[in-house]
């Protein structure tokens, strides 16, 4: 069994312990917080051993009746490899610490990419991320985004990509995010940062992005354009292909599913956990051809689509599976795609 140590358990750590906890093949050594909030006892309740970033704050958690197993240090001498999930920037402070016991570890998108050697995508780049010891899982937007043009570059070839980026203000428990009543292009630049993080999983890709940021903490929205180097023969060969990818969900105009809190609601409904929904979701009939012009519009739940890379990207790294293999083993097992 792989054991997998969790520093930084917000949005980001919390799913993915969960997920390495759902996986035949490794097992979550402990995860490490900061506070002894809400989350902290989560951690405790789901008997995550529980480990303190800071010596110094390790009364709090005894106060609140939790017990530690020790500190992130003994965490990261006790684990295989370290999924680091805390927030933008402190992940370049930690990567020290990861060095000094040779422990391999996962940053996420928040990073700059040259925090690792490698920026990965389970669809697109699985493959090089084998034997890396530092591996960045890119951010929940360039995810989507290496999703669909994956299958698309693969089959007809990609000329240039335009995508529109409706932003989320913040996640659900980010009170102090915004905007509340307003729509904001933002940046403001042109092009967003968006594009070049997607080049970091395709170098050769021309591709410009947009970015705007809206009051909802639901999910992300994308309009895409792609345009193809060979245009099919009928749109249909399109929705095949896509509607063929585990990660890549289609909405049929039947569902009535008209936005963000539709398909919320419908997670909610399945039972998935925290309501989450790890594939792009496309609405089938957007996509559209005109001439050798591709459109689509997808929606991308913030929260939880970096989730199975995670769990790909530790395989990767440490060998375990080839990528078909793991994609099938973390789809089967946190039922992606039903
Ligand atoms: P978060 O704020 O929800 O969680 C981060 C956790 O790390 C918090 O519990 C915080 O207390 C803890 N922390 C702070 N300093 C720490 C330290 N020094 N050591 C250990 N833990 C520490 O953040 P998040 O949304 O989970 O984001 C984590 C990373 O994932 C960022 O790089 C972010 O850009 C990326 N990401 C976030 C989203 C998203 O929408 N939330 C999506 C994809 C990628």
């Amino acid at each position: 069994m792989l054991r997998v140590g969790i520093n930084g358990y917000g949005t980001i750590g919390k799913r993915v312990a969960d997920a390495v906890r759902a996986q035949p093949d490794m097992e979550v050594a402990g995860v490490a917080k900061v506070s002894p909030d809400y989350v902290a006892l989560g951690a405790a309740e789901a008997e995550y051993p529980l480990y303190a970033v800071d010596e110094d704050r390790t009364d709090g958690f005894h106060e609140a009746g939790i017990d530690l197993a020790g500190t992130v240090d003994d965490l990261v001498a006790d684990s295989d490899i370290v999924v680091d999930a805390t927030p933008s920037g402190i992940g370049a402070q930690n990567r020290p610490l990861y060095e000094r016991h040779d422990t391999p570890a996962l940053f996420q998108g928040g990073e700059d990419a040259t925090i690792a050697e490698v920026s990965f995508n389970a669809r697109a780049n699985y493959d090089e991320a084998t034997d890396a010891d530092y591996v960045r899982v890119v951010s929940c937007n360039t995810t989507g985004l290496s999703r669909l043009v994956s299958p698309i570059h693969e089959d007809y070839g990609i000329e240039k990509v335009r995508t529109t980026l409706v932003r989320r203000g913040g996640d659900p428990d980010q009170t102090g995010r915004g905007p509340i009543n307003d729509a904001l292009p933002d940046p403001v630049s042109i092009p967003s940062h968006h594009g070049p993080d997607v080049q970091t999983v395709f170098p050769e890709l021309d591709i410009d992005t947009i970015g705007l940021k809206v009051p909802t903490t639901m999910m992300h929205v994308h309009a895409v354009n792609i345009t193809l180097e060979e245009a099919p023969d009928d749109v249909s060969e399109i929705r095949d292909r896509l509607r063929g990818e585990d990660r890549l969900l289609m909405i049929p105009d039947y569902a009535g599913i008209d936005g963000a809190g539709t398909l919320k609601d419908l997670a909610l409904d399945a039972g998935r956990p925290r309501g989450d929904i790890w594939e792009n979701c496309i609405w089938e009939e957007s996509i559209t051809i005109e001439g050798r012009d591709l459109y689509c519009m997808q929606a991308i739940h913030q929260e939880s689509d970096v989730v199975p890379e995670n769990i790909d990207a530790i395989r990767s790294v440490t060998g375990l599976l080839d990528g078909p293999e793991s994609r099938a083993l973390t789809n089967e097992t946190l039922g992606i795609g039903l």
